[in-house]
């Protein structure tokens, strides 16, 4: 059935990739982003396109209205160094979810998804590179990334008392690293996969060799693909769950393998030049995805190597068409 389905954050990678899933499914899709239009990742004829502070109550109000499913996808949120160095920043979008929390309260949507992170997970579960995969569990005692990752925990909580005080119906997915074409790939913003594409493929184009790699290479994470990740959340948003659950990858890789994976595609090797004083996040990260496969019978279907190719493919044709201009 044809449902209004409002997508916050549309302007942004996750919420642009979900918006054209919706509307494939002849879903009413409300877009709703912050930016400016001409910097959305990508905007679609066929939605409605809203420009809104959904820090601001009333905004948040104005774009929950008529909507049967709430997807909030909104935050102030980008890499590593993006997170390390903008904290507070990264905790105001709690006024996201408070709001939009209310908002579809009052309009008596059927489904509200928050889009949380593996960042709500404590440090001294991930301090090494061999690191034990996290399971939905191991949120608690809380002791999540500062800033970010607190905001992150919180939210989730938020959501857990809407739906057992109000009866609101919140599911909430802990996304690990999600990587892909229509996002960040330059300007501070992005994340590892996106950074080490346009690095390569600057390498490539411009012919020399040589990329700035952020720690020692041996730090380790596990990558999902976009499609999988688009298709994980509707699952978890069509599902009963009422308790976060993981959705990423469970392949682990260091970052090192990572390069080696890109290089592959480019078809060159690269220098590498470790900056041991740049932002690293934690030493290892990867999912546990029992919960997942038992509830939903979910897993990533697109490999690390084919999802990369996609990527640096089109981060690669971004940078030549400045090139030829
Ligand atoms: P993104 O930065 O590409 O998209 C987020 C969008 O939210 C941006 O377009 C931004 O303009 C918008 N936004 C920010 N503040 C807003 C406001 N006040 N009002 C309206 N819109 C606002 O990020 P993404 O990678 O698409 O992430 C989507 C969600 O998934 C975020 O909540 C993020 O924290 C979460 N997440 C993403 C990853 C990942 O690997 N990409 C991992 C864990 C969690």
């Amino acid at each position: 059935m044809a449902e209004s389905v409002l997508v916050a954050g549309a302007g942004g990678f996750i919420g642009g990739h979900l918006v054209e899933a919706l509307l494939k499914d002849g879903h009413a899709v409300k877009a709703v982003d912050s930016k400016p239009g001409d910097e959305w990742f990508q905007v679609f004829e066929d939605a409605e396109d809203v420009e809104l502070d959904l820090r601001d109550r009333d905004a948040c109000f104005e774009a929950a209205r008529g909507m049967s499913q709430v997807y909030n996808l909104a935050a102030d949120m980008g890499g590593m160094g993006f997170i390390e160095a903008n904290k507070a920043a990264c905790m105001l979008s709690v006024l996201i979810n408070t709001h939009l929390l209310e908002a579809a309260r009052e309009a008596g949507v059927a489904s509200y998804f928050y889009a949380s992170s593996a960042c709500v997970y404590p440090a001294d579960r991930q301090r090494t590179p061999e690191v034990e995969p996290l399971k939905e569990s191991d949120a608690y005692p809380g002791m999540p990334e500062d800033g970010y990752g607190w905001e992150k925990l919180f939210s989730e909580r938020m959501c857990r008392h809407f739906t057992e005080d109000y009866g609101l119906p919140t599911r909430v997915a802990r996304y690990h690293n999600v990587y892909g074409p229509e996002g960040s790939f330059e300007g501070g913003r992005e994340k590892a996969p996106a950074a080490i594409c346009r690095k390569v493929a600057e390498a490539e184009l411009g012919g020399e060799h040589r990329i700035e790699v952020w720690g020692d290479g041996k730090q380790t994470r596990s990558f999902m693909y976009i499609d999988d990740c688009i298709h994980g959340t509707r699952a978890i948003m069509h599902s009963g769950l009422v308790e976060p659950i993981n959705l990423g990858s469970s392949e682990l890789v260091s970052i090192d393998e990572l390069i080696d994976k890109v290089e592959r595609i480019a078809g060159i090797e690269v220098e590498r030049d470790y900056r041991l004083d740049a932002p690293q996040g934690v030493r290892g990260r990867n999912s546990d995805n029992t919960l997942i496969e038992a509830e939903l019978g979910w897993e990533p279907q697109v490999s690390l190597e084919a999802g990369l190719e996609t990527t640096y493919a089109w981060i690669r044709d971004r940078l030549a068409a400045r090139l030829v201009r």
